[in-house]
């Protein structure tokens, strides 16, 4: 039986774990998943811009080379509305048009544009753009003579390249990983609050199967783990044993020195029992009043005599100190002890009453003794 309870409460400590690991899993995989993606995608726009700028640097040195305006000026069609951004190798703004433009002139400072170097060239600080026929690419480029343009850059139009869109990217990573810090912080929270509501529950269950002035077992308990031990025993034809203690004369014990001092008297034999009763699958109960029971599974009646009598001479030899004086008490016990392997048509109640029977035997012949 205690087992039994043992293994409940193993098994609750497993599913929480379970349930932990599994939150801490998904979560983890989540968060990655987040994360990968995301760097991925930075990954690839980096891998977009780093083509794109090797590209428009490649033309602009074969236009200075042969300072030729660039094809794509003769095809310039117009775009719907975009805000250009020109950017750097490393992704950094360098330029933008203030608002949506469909293309055309706009003023970029050359020095700040990263394009000083050819100031002598250019005509202006006017630098235009238009985009491909194709609408695949931006193109910027500066007048450097009245008929001869210099191509200063050529980026695509796609979407992943763009400053906007590489900027949301990061921006989404921060909510994403937000969100997965609190998925985390709920669940553990969760989990705090349903360990501690198993905790709360195994406490009550605890208490509810316990005596609570001498901290054992109570009589529910006992008669659920008497039923249990009975029909164990009798499925593996084991001995089962059951000693019914009664203190002798209690009611004057109390009398005499007051009802508080009976109370600690209790406390004290209880724990006798307890010590005298070390096998696992054994155990004390407080039945009721000042009468205990102690349920011995696969015990014999030699074993179980031999228990009864341990636990006679070690209440005999206790002394209790009377609370607040010097006076040291005394108490006996009477024992009735029944054992038997039981049979198919054999009850619990039967090896109760057997005892029963026994500690009445053990009364009526003068009490302090035990009876089998
Ligand atoms: P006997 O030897 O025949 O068993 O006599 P007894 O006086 O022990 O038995 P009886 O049934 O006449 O009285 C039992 C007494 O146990 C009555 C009651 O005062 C006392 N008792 C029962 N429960 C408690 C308890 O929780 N605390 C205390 N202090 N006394 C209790
Ligand atoms: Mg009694
Ligand atoms: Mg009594």
């Amino acid at each position: 039986m205690i087992g039994e309870f043992q293994k409940l409460e193993k098994n609750s400590n497993r599913s929480l774990v379970v349930f932990l690991s599994m939150v801490i899993i998904l979560a983890s995989i989540l968060f990655f998943t987040v994360f990968l993606t995301s760097n991925f995608k930075m990954f690839f726009a980096e891998q977009a811009k780093e083509n794109a700028y090797l590209e428009s640097m490649l033309i602009l040195h074969k236009v200075n080379q042969q300072a030729e305006p660039p094809l794509e000026l003769k095809s310039y069609k117009k775009s719907s509305e975009h805000q250009i951004y020109l950017l750097d190798h490393s992704l950094n703004l360098i330029a933008s048009t203030e608002q949506n433009v469909t293309g055309g002139k706009h003023s970029f400072d050359l020095k700040e544009a990263g394009l000083s170097k050819y100031k002598e060239k250019i005509l202006s600080q006017t630098i235009f753009f238009a985009t491909d026929k194709k609408n695949e690419f931006y193109i910027f480029f500066a007048p450097v003579s009245d008929n001869k343009f210099i191509l200063i850059s050529k980026i695509p139009v796609k979407p992943l390249f763009s400053a906007k869109n590489f900027l949301f990217d990061r921006i989404a990573f921060i909510p994403a990983t937000f969100f997965i810090i609190v998925i985390i912080l709920v669940s553990i929270f969760v989990v705090i609050l349903m360990a501690l509501e198993q905790r709360k529950r195994e406490k009550v269950e605890a208490e509810s199967l316990t005596d609570p002035l001498t901290k054992i077992y109570n009589r529910r308990y006992f008669d659920k783990a008497l039923h249990l031990e009975f029909s164990r025993m009798k499925r593996e034809k084991k001995p089962i044993s059951f000693i019914m203690i009664d203190i002798d004369h209690f009611k004057k014990y109390n009398d005499t020195y007051g009802h508080s001092q009976g109370d600690e008297l209790l406390k004290v034999i209880a724990k006798i029992f307890t010590k005298c009763v070390r096998r696992g699958g054994d155990f004390v109960a407080r039945l009721g009043g000042e009468e205990f029971g102690i349920l011995l599974a696969n015990t014999d009646k030699e074993g179980a005599v031999k228990v009864a009598e341990t636990v006679l001479s070690m209440v005999e030899k206790t002394k209790v100190q009377v609370k607040g004086t010097a006076h040291q008490t005394s108490v006996n016990i009477s024992l009735g002890v029944a054992s038997f392997i039981p049979q198919d048509d054999e009850s619990p109640e039967m090896l109760y009453g057997i005892a029963d029977d026994m500690l009445y035997k053990a009364k009526a012949s003068g009490r302090g003794r035990v009876c089998h």
